[in-house]
């Protein structure tokens, strides 16, 4: 027992992986059997979905802070958050549409009981779904557009109730950080998870699904590099008028960090240290900007949700409409924002996209398995993102120390 907690999750989830596709690859379509242990997995994470997204969005929203306070800092950073968002997932939606990744898998072999009904809702449904007439249900449905909605209202009502929302915005802090060690404890299963999953796909839809995984990672890679080296190059070089170089510079502890830890939670810490030692910026843009940063601002997991819905609608073989499209470029923003920091985020926030599109959630256990290899690339763009955003914003209402950014030579 203590042998195996000793070794790190990533590489646990990586070996069993391995040994998963090896199973599957012997035992041919009777791995089947074993699939159980991954749709359980897959339940636990369902479980995750609303008591997450409600607690770390209200406590998210309540830790604005005073809302006139937000002044030329806040707007600021907010817009640069919703645009380069926007940016990311339509990337992740471009690549998903033009390089096809999940195009050519054959799963007529499996079994299709749990497909959501297709999406044939109005507009005025639609609109109308949107409002959460009754919180309660909205929650006991897992129906998470008008979940987001309440959640936002009232973390803006703890906002505007000020001292007197004080108490209600400590409960929500408080859940939001025992939400996340109930997702560690989940994260736990990954590795028995990922070996059911793997073996299932492997013995029954054989060598094509694998390639397809493959090119999900590649295509994760590539938006992830994608969205650092123009979109935060640009806003570097254009807005902010610094030298890219030694703004990746700066930020080099910060990217090793949350590579390798895939959680920009944990990284946070370094990140602000990042931004104030290495590239000048000033201890209250850095700190605003950055926290909040690295819970609502995730580029990397943007543009993934995008990837991913498209990936699963391509072997499932769901035809997406444009007005499916712009739900989903919604939703994968939502989702982002919604996701904690922690590994395996983006995973959970992939059944609030699918389930509004009508891709099947068997999609996320066709990636399960190899989730960590592309968390840890979305992690570093998050990260990256939060430092490029403090830094524009520096830069922008001269809370920068550009003599001390380009000095950086200890980094
Ligand atoms: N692990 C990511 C982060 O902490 C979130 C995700 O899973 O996409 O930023």
């Amino acid at each position: 027992m203590k042998a195996w907690f000793a070794i790190p999750l990533w590489q646990r989830v990586i070996g069993a992986l391995i040994l998963g596709i090896l199973t599957g690859w012997f035992w041919g379509p009777g791995a089947e059997s074993i699939k159980i242990i991954g749709d359980i997995f897959i339940a636990f994470i369902k479980m995750l979905v609303v008591p997450l997204i409600f607690f770390s969005l209200v406590a998210g929203v309540a830790s604005i802070g005073d809302l006139r306070k937000l002044g030329s800092v806040g707007w600021r950073a907010l817009l640069l958050f919703v645009v380069t968002g926007q940016m990311a997932v339509w990337l992740g939606l471009g690549l998903g549409t033009f390089m096809q990744p999940g195009a050519g898998v054959d799963t007529s072999s499996i079994d299709m009981g749990a497909v959501p009904p297709p999406n044939d809702t109005s507009w005025r449904e639609m609109l109308l779904g949107i409002v959460p007439q009754s919180p309660v249900q909205t929650m006991a449905d897992v129906n998470v557009l008008p979940l987001i909605v309440f959640s936002l209202l009232l973390g803006i009502g703890i906002l505007m109730a000020k001292e007197e929302g004080e108490p209600v915005q400590r409960i929500f802090d408080s859940g939001a950080v025992i939400m996340q060690k109930v997702t560690m404890i989940v994260m736990e299963l990954t590795p028995f998870g990922v070996f059911a999953l793997m073996a299932w796909v492997a013995g029954t839809l054989g060598l094509d699904a694998l390639g397809a995984l493959g090119k999900l990672v590649f295509l994760n890679y590539l938006g992830c590099l994608l969205i650092i080296g123009l979109i935060y190059s640009s806003m570097i070089k254009f807005i902010a008028k610094l030298p890219v170089i030694d703004f990746f510079r700066g930020i080099v502890d910060a990217i090793a960090v949350s590579y390798s830890t895939a959680s920009s939670n944990a990284t946070l810490p370094v990140t602000l240290r990042c931004a104030e030692r290495n590239l000048g910026i000033s201890n209250s843009v850095a700190s605003f900007v950055i926290s909040l940063g690295a819970t609502i601002n995730m580029n990397g997991t943007a543009m993934y949700l995008g990837l991913a819905t498209l990936f699963g609608a391509q072997i499932f073989g769901v035809d997406l409409s444009w007005g499916d499209y712009f739900l989903i470029s919604i939703l994968a923003t939502l989702g982002a924002i919604g996701a904690a920091g922690i590994p395996g985020a983006g995973l959970i926030m992939m059944a609030l996209v699918f389930g509004a599109v009508g891709v099947p959630l068997e999609t996320i256990a066709f990636v399960a398995g190899v989730d960590r290899i592309m968390d840890m690339m979305r992690t570093t763009t998050n990260v990256s993102g939060d430092a490029a955003v403090a830094t524009t914003v520096a830069s922008l209402t001269n809370e920068i120390d550009r003599a001390e950014m380009i000095s950086a030579d200890d980094v």
